[in-house]
């Protein structure tokens, strides 16, 4: 139905170039030999991480600070000089518009997030974004005129380390929570999220959600050591990960150090340290798949001479496969019953959070599959082991990533890095995906 001509051999028409033409009756070439500018997309990745730089070349923007308004002027105001309008809707997502030859189609989304952690790096999210723009600057400097409008969006909060939820703008918009949930969020200093929003000026007023989407693309950094490790340019990004979070809560009996036995304590800790090794195990056993982690640890009364009566500790599961996930939950309770047994503790797992396995929409999959194999990047496919504003798009449209390789697979960090010719390769990807979804009606030149 969709008239996807951009990487599709059509018959030759014959037409000259340098007018306006009908490209769905030119040969693949017109358009399939269409490249965005490496070097541009680097220097605006360079520029925008001008804003919060830290000492040690990583990025400090928080989300909604004015800092991170900084950066969206920025942004913002190089959409603009591309020719796309801009809407901003209550949850502070910025979406900027190229219209297409059709005003009733829906538009091909594609974007990020500019908002970093503490201590951030350049690339992720913000490389998202700035190579929508690039995909925007491209098709202005061919004059391609696709059928369904264009779109680059700017996602609200996407880290979550100012406010909780993370992936804030992008849920609100795909109904995951209401926008009111988000608004009343607030941070350490007891600022809302909407308060907040007010004052860096990007409270919009248009509505958040329940806008039809033809298809939204997300290039990203992998975060991960898997493409560098391969050689691999692209990562067909198919899904994502399941996750499942736990707070797992030790009790025993607060003593001294000194007087107490050993075999009359009720360690909390020895429980909890061990519950470690065991949630460790339970991963290594779903290898390669399985991922799980302790990463937060609150022990009470926390002194050098009492043995600890009570410890708090997370537990992050990941498996793109929800029966693993199921399994393993039911593997790290058991651990939990066996290590309180023996050491004669109680302990509650509690779940806080669930993010269900997804994968991504098959075409949309095979168009960036398609684009890569077009393109003669090498490619594999790839699953995300992070949580992305494309997951909770792919809930409300069809949805796929585009990964590219960062250095030491390190991210979330002031270190992150990424070469420019493999970030000028995912961002023609990028053009490419969409376009096939866009379809052409014409190019200028
Ligand atoms: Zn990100």
């Amino acid at each position: 139905m969709r008239a996807c001509t951009a990487m599709s051999s059509r018959n030759v028409k014959g037409d000259d170039m340098s007018t306006s033409v009908e490209v769905r009756d030119r040969p693949s070439t017109a358009i399939g030999s269409l490249r965005v500018d490496g070097k541009r997309l680097w220097r605006s990745l360079m520029e925008l991480a001008e804003i919060g730089a830290t000492a040690k070349g990583g990025v400090r923007r928080l989300a909604l600070t004015d800092l991170d308004r900084q950066g969206r002027d920025r942004v913002v105001g190089w959409l603009r000089d591309a020719g796309a309008s801009i809407e901003i809707d209550g949850a502070g997502n910025v979406f900027a518009m190229r219209a297409g030859s059709n005003a009733l189609a829906p538009p091909v989304l594609t974007g990020s997030h500019v908002d970093t952690q503490p201590s951030g790096g350049k690339f992720d999210g913000n490389y998202g974004v700035l190579a929508g723009l690039e995909v925007l600057r491209t098709l202005n400097d061919a004059g391609v005129v696709t059928e369904h409008p264009v779109a680059v969006a700017i996602w609200t909060n996407e880290e979550g380390s100012r406010f909780v939820p993370v992936m804030g703008g992008s849920g609100a918009f795909a109904g995951v929570f209401p926008l009111e949930h988000l608004l009343k969020q607030r941070d350490v200093d007891g600022v809302s999220f909407g308060e907040a929003l007010t004052a860096i000026g990007y409270a919009g007023t248009v509505r958040t959600g329940g806008r039809e989407l033809d298809a939204y693309f997300e290039a990203h950094i992998e975060q991960g050591p898997i493409l560098e490790r391969e050689d691999m340019v692209i990562g067909v990004v198919t899904g994502a990960l399941g996750q499942r979070w736990y707070d797992c809560i030790w009790s025993g009996q607060d003593a001294h150090a000194g007087p107490t036995p050993m075999e009359a304590r009720h360690d909390a800790l020895l429980g909890a340290a061990k519950m470690v090794e065991a949630v460790n195990g339970v991963a290594h056993r779903h290898a390669p798949d399985g991922r799980a982690t302790v990463g937060f640890m609150q022990v009470k009364p926390n002194s050098r001479n009492v043995i600890p009566g009570s410890v708090t500790m997370s537990i992050d599961m990941r498996h793109p496969d929800d029966d693993h996930l199921v399994t393993m939950d039911r593997e790290i309770r058991a651990a939990a019953s066996a290590i309180a047994v023996e050491l004669r503790l109680e302990c509650e797992v509690r779940q806080v959070d669930q993010f269900p396995a997804s994968r991504f929409n098959l075409e949309c999959v095979d168009a960036v599959r398609g684009a890569a194999k077009a393109l003669a990047y090498p490619y594999r496919e790839i699953v995300s082991g992070a949580g992305h504003d494309a997951i909770y798009l792919a809930r409300v449209a069809p949805a796929a990533m585009i990964f590219v390789p960062c250095k030491d697979g390190i991210s979330h960090n002031e270190i992150e890095d990424a070469r420019p010719e493999h970030l000028e390769a995912g961002a023609n990807v990028l053009l490419h995906a969409m376009l096939a979804r866009a379809g052409v009606s014409r190019t200028a030149r």
